[in-house]
């Protein structure tokens, strides 16, 4: 019989330390860049931080040039959701950025989404980043041997509901599995019911990205082909981990720190 669990790479525990070399790179690269993500400053400036970080950490960006992508990290403003291209717009006060990046290390990928806020923000823009930062993390820690799939999806939901009935769920775009490719079975959604899809094994590598809208999660692509923005206008946080389910329990394979959940 052939089982969804079957179309699931499985790492060694070799391959999965070396799928933490390449989170390790996206780890302090989205540090360097979140640390000069200020007002007056160009998202191409912050592409630019990217680059030199990927370059000189001996990595390679997977996004630059992945079905044409122009850049090495996606920078999404406001109401912009994901897939943000890099370009001449200056951050000003009061901006919700999130930074997308992706590094290749000996063939492994790591993938990781921070938001920043820049300069002062409004209590409810920052409390959507944190919110949705949580989900993420109890979606992380569902990444456990044993587990199903979509327990994972289910935390992430569990979280933001509980937060509030004023955060939208993006649908439309999901996690996924990853590591010799970086996007991999299977689609890991934000949300859905506990118990069901393919049983969690160590060696198995997702990334977690819950994208949470300050309002009705409709999305659409503008014109560039690439950005996504929250059709209503509403802002947007967006925030990404790659996990290893290990014998361990799950290892945040792209904190700047080693942390086994
Ligand atoms: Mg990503
Ligand atoms: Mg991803």
């Amino acid at each position: 019989m052939f089982r969804a669990q079957d179309r699931i790479e499985v790492k060694t525990p070799a391959q999965i330390d070396a799928m933490r070399v390449a989170g390790l790179v996206v780890a302090k690269t989205l540090q360097r860049v979140a640390g000069m993500t200020k007002a007056g400053v160009t998202t191409a400036d912050m592409d630019e931080c990217a680059a030199a970080s990927i370059r000189d950490e001996g990595a390679t960006p997977s996004f630059l040039g992945y079905h044409g992508f122009p850049a090495h990290i996606c920078v999404s403003v406001n109401d912009e959701v994901v897939h943000g291209i890099p370009g001449p717009r200056r951050l000003a006060d009061g901006d919700v950025v999130s930074v997308d990046c992706g590094a290749i290390v000996d063939g492994w990928h790591g993938d990781a989404a921070v938001t920043v806020l820049v300069g002062k923000s409004a209590v409810n823009l920052a409390e959507l980043s944190r919110v949705t930062e949580q989900s993420l993390w109890a979606g992380l820690w569902a990444a456990r041997a044993g587990n199903r799939l979509s327990d994972i999806g289910h935390a992430v939901e569990s979280a933001i509901r509980s937060a509030g009935p004023q955060y939208g769920i993006v649908e439309d775009y999901v996690g996924h599995g990853i590591g010799s490719r970086m996007h991999m079975e299977p689609a890991v959604p934000n949300y859905g019911r506990p118990g069901k899809g393919p049983r969690l094994v160590p060696g198995m590598a997702l990334a977690i990205e819950p994208m949470v809208v300050l309002g009705d999660a409709g999305v659409h692509v503008l014109d560039d082909d690439w950005t996504v923005v929250a059709s209503d206008g509403s802002y947007a946080s967006h925030w990404e981990h790659t996990v290893a389910v290990t014998d361990d329990g799950p290892w945040v394979l792209t904190a700047l720190d080693d942390v086994r959940l």
